[in-house]
Formats: structure tokens, C-alpha cells, sequence
């Protein structure tokens, strides 16, 4: 069954609720990049970056981001996939929140993770607005030791 967020992206204060219930809680902290994963983490990541003073860092599936990239391969149900950030986005020791829409088997956020870390960032958080417990992914995550938090499961 697939979750659609449409729904909660029409309303006008479903969107910004949303918005800016993420913003509130890193308000605190000092976040240097909002990194989106494609395509509806870029919908939440880039107005949380605006808003906290930060810069916006797009996660693109393979072969989207025009200049040099370093790339993760993750296992999917059935195949894998491959997602890609541009190679000079995120400096050494950088304090970066990561946002996606949604948590299942944890995969696309796992990879994505690998790749900001490479890179030497300091990843506060993982942030969804929406966890799918019993899929076992964010449980997974936690277990390997990754700081997550979600608005809704
Ligand atoms: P995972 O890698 O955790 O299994 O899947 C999460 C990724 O797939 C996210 O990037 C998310 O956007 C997308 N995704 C998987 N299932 C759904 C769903 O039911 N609804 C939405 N909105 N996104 C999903």
C-alpha cells in the first residue's frame, strides 16, 4: 500500500504544521546542511533549510546530479539502485539533518547515511514525517546506532 502525502501537502495548515513542527525541533541546534532525498524529502528539506538559516543538500537518484557526484548502490525488494550527491556539497565536520518523507525497510536512508558520512559530516538527525514501524526499518536503523525521529508512525 503506498502512503500518499498529497493529501497533507494540499492543506495549507497540514503543510505548514509539518514544516514547521521539524523546524521548531532543530531550531536549537547549529545545522549547517539540510540534506532532501529524492523526490519528496526535497519538498520538506528545502523550506526546513531556509527557515533554520542552513543550506539545502539534494540525495539524487542516479545519474540526475550534474556535476561530480560520489555514489551509494542499495538493495531494493527486488534489484538494487544506486543514489548519487555532488562531490563538494558537504564540507568535513559539517552538521547536517537528513529528511525524507517517509521510513520503510530503512534502505534509501541507510545508503544516504553511508554517503554524508564518507564525507565526513556530523549527522544529528534523520528525520521522517512518516514511519512505517512494522516494516522494521527505523528499528534497524536505531539498532546500528543512528539518531532518528519521526513525526507520525
Ligand atoms: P525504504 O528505503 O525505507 O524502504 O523506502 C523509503 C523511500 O521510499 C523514501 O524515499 C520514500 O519516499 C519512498 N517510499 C516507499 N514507500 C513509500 C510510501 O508508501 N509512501 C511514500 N510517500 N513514499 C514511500
Amino acid at each position: 500500500m503506498f502512503r500518499d502525502i498529497t493529501t497533507l501537502l494540499k492543506d495549507p495548515i497540514g503543510l505548514r504544521t509539518t514544516i514547521d513542527t521539524i523546524t521548531e525541533r532543530y531550531r536549537p541546534q547549529k545545522i549547517d546542511k539540510v540534506i532532501g532525498i529524492e523526490s519528496r524529502g526535497f519538498i520538506f528539506a528545502a523550506p526546513v533549510a531556509y527557515t533554520l538559516g542552513a543550506g539545502f543538500v539534494p540525495i539524487r537518484k542516479q545519474g540526475k546530479l550534474p556535476a561530480e557526484t560520489i555514489s551509494c548502490d542499495y538493495q531494493l525488494e527486488y534489484g538494487c539502485d544506486k543514489i548519487e550527491i555532488h562531490a563538494d556539497a558537504i564540507n568535513q565536520g559539517d552538521r547536517v539533518l537528513m529528511i525524507d518523507d517517509l521510513i520503510a525497510t530503512g534502505g534509501t536512508m541507510e545508503a544516504a547515511i553511508k554517503l554524508v558520512q564518507e564525507m565526513g559530516a556530523d549527522i544529528i538527525e534523520c528525520c521522517f514525517v512518516i514511519d512505517l514501524p512494522n516494516v522494521g526499518g527505523s528499528q534497524r536503523l536505531r539498532q546500528q546506532g543512528h539518531q532518528l525521529h519521526s513525526l507520525c508512525s
